[in-house]
């Protein structure tokens, strides 16, 4: 699919993996998907980025400016109260994230939203690691890794690997579990053994905006005409990003999007029962098959 779309994307050998990371303990892969053309950014440089690109284009963005209410009149959005004064407006976009539940509240509306951590750990590469260090999603561990900084290798674990209670994304413990190092540390020095003698930096938690089936609400609300939802991203929003902000803006101005259909994504299919099947998970644990997958 991705290859018919024009992604630079090939299957590898067990062979030929092992000739590109030739440190790497690849004895339980007998082939991989290789992407080239793919990396990582900086997720608050590339929030910022796109900021000053929308104000480029004439939007006013306010930074540190708290939504505490939003004005309706009859059944349509009429404006959205902040603590620095009002904003008139006939479109509200609900795109909060891990507090996403707590705008739909303030229009009585129940959006059905898990705030659940996710950890993440980091480790020093020694010396003699010398491969250059590519972003894995590795299968078999349920575990990803990605180069951090000039010396780091960072380690996240599929979604349903550590505990996913549900957390206040206000007072959640920012931390890591002490059962996640010992977890990491085996993977790692599994797949490469020269991480055998690395150094453990630290770790630290953030929070997915999960929803019952893993997949984003996107698109307009039905109980309040004029307001519309972004969220839920269930820690695959960033890479989803550049491509459903413009789609995004076409569903706003057009009330439709012409090349992908978003409806399956929509904020009521809770409510109407219609969730996407739990069926064979990938290494993220969402549906193997997916449309918006890693
Ligand atoms: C540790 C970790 C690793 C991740 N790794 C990846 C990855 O590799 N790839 C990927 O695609 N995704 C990843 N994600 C998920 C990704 O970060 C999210 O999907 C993405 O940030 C969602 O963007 P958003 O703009 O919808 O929400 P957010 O980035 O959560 O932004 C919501 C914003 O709304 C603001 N807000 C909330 N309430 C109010 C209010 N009342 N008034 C004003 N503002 C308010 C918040 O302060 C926040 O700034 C990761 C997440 C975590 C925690």
């Amino acid at each position: 699919m991705q290859t018919g779309l024009g992604v630079n994307v090939r299957m590898l050998t067990h062979e030929e993996l092992q000739e590109l990371q030739p440190q790497t303990n690849l004895e339980d892969f007998e082939s991989g998907s290789y992407h080239p053309e793919s990396g990582y950014a900086n997720p608050v440089a590339t929030t910022n980025l796109f900021a000053d690109g929308a104000r480029r284009l004439g939007a006013q963005v306010f930074d540190e400016t708290e939504v505490r209410a939003i004005e309706v009149e009859g059944d349509k959005i009429a404006g959205v109260v902040t603590d620095r004064g009002v904003i008139s407006t006939p479109i509200v976009i609900n795109a909060a994230g891990a507090w996403g539940d707590r705008i739909g509240k303030m229009l009585g509306v129940e959006l059905p939203l898990r705030p659940t951590r996710h950890q993440i750990c980091l480790f020093k590469r020694p010396y003699d690691f010398w491969q250059p260090q590519m972003i894995y999603a590795d299968g078999p561990l349920r575990t990803y890794y990605r180069p951090e900084g000039a010396d780091m290798l960072l380690a996240g674990a599929a979604n349903d690997v550590f505990s996913r209670d549900e957390v206040d994304p206000d007072t959640y413990d920012e931390e890591t579990d002490p059962e996640t190092l010992p977890w990491f540390l085996s993977r790692i020095q599994h797949r490469f053994p020269v991480m055998k003698t690395a150094s453990y930096r630290g770790g630290y938690s953030g929070v997915y905006d999960t929803t019952p089936d893993e997949q984003p609400m996107i698109g307009p609300v039905p109980e309040v005409r004029g307001f519309y939802c972004l969220m839920g991203w269930s820690g695959h929003g960033f890479k989803h990003s550049p491509a459903i902000g413009e789609l995004m803006a076409e569903l706003v101005t057009e009330g439709r999007t012409s090349e992908v259909d978003l409806s399956i994504f929509s904020p009521s299919r809770f409510k109407d029962g219609k969730l996407s099947t739990p069926a064979p998970t990938s290494l993220c644990g969402r549906p193997a098959f997916s449309p918006l997958c890693c």
